[in-house]
């Protein structure tokens, strides 16, 4: 099969099951993620190395990443992947067999304070640590990182673009692989998404990574749209837009992956992914996480009159 013009990476069983109070059972989080295989998705990101009392809804991380490896066989083209928050989260992954790792590193020296309790600095040393530890345990594996609030930050507000992208610089200089962007609070717009996918092309070229946007304020899809614009070929999404903090009723936090694939195959760029099977994905998500609201306007309104695909 020849590779999609797009390639969209799975974050729900991540971004979506942490942001959740529910804990989907595990059996659910299997059947979840075989159908977003069995829909084309190519990369899924499936869980989270964090500590189980932080994180109660990824317990079962290493069990999850082992059943969806095992689907590997069946899905040559699918890349495993899991968040690691530090040296000690990306040894876990390493050992439970993840393809690809995912840092955040906050773009904002507030929001890193708050999040991590460590400054821009020292998250920087310890992806030279990861990207070590990964050269020595497993070279094929893949260390990316989103920098995260590289749009704006809910406690410090802007976030000047020249930090982002010397952040991003240094991000490579200590051995990462590739870097994408996150809009982690919604504050995005097409004009900004294009200048700083720009610059970050220019600096970083093919280590300029995924645009991981959200739908806090209604613009997610234009935001991708932006992105691809300016030759962004990797993005992030959740099906159903579970999770990334939805802080606006009827408003999804994450991407739609439904509504992102329609509007990619739409316009005749390829995704790989089929979409009547993903829409058929939410029905494992909604028997797991029962009460969770989903969103997705794709799959409310139904496929166009004579759609093809
Ligand atoms: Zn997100």
């Amino acid at each position: 099969m020849k590779t999609p013009d797009v390639h969209i990476s799975e974050v729900g069983p991540r971004d979506g099951l942490q942001s959740v109070k529910a804990t989907m059972p595990t059996a659910d989080k299997f059947r979840w993620i075989d159908a977003l295989a069995a829909a084309g998705l190519r990369e899924i990101e499936v869980g989270s190395f964090v500590p189980a009392k932080l994180l109660p809804q990824m317990a079962d991380v290493a069990e999850v990443v082992r059943h969806a490896l095992a689907l590997t066989a069946q899905h040559p083209d699918l890349t495993v992947m899991a968040l690691v928050p530090n040296r000690r989260g990306a040894e876990a992954a390493l050992a439970a067999g993840v393809r690809k790792v995912t840092l955040p590193v906050s773009a904002s020296e507030a929001h890193s304070l708050a999040n991590v309790r460590k400054t821009r600095g020292q998250m920087v040393a310890e992806l030279r640590e990861v990207a070590a530890l990964r050269n020595e345990r497993a070279p094929g594996v893949v260390v990316e990182v989103g920098l995260s609030t590289a749009f704006g930050c809910t406690l410090q507000g802007q976030v000047p673009e020249d930090e982002v992208i010397a952040l991003a610089v240094a991000c490579v200089d200590a051995g990462v692989d590739e870097v994408g962007l996150s809009d982690t609070t919604g504050m995005a717009n097409p004009a900004q998404v294009r200048r700083l996918f720009t610059r970050l092309r220019a600096e970083l070229g093919d280590k300029a990574g995924a645009a991981h946007m959200h739908n806090t304020r209604g613009l997610g899809l234009a935001n991708c749209l932006a992105a691809y614009d300016v030759g962004v070929r990797a993005f992030d999404s959740s099906l159903g837009g579970l999770g990334g903090c939805p802080y606006a009723p009827g408003a999804s936090g994450n991407v739609v992956t439904e509504d992102l694939v329609f509007m990619f195959e739409a316009m005749g760029v390829s995704t790989g992914v089929d979409i009547h099977k993903l829409i058929a994905a939410r029905e494992p998500l909604t028997a797991g996480l029962p009460g969770e609201p989903v969103y997705g306007m794709t799959p409310e309104a139904g496929l166009p009159k004579g759609w093809l695909l």
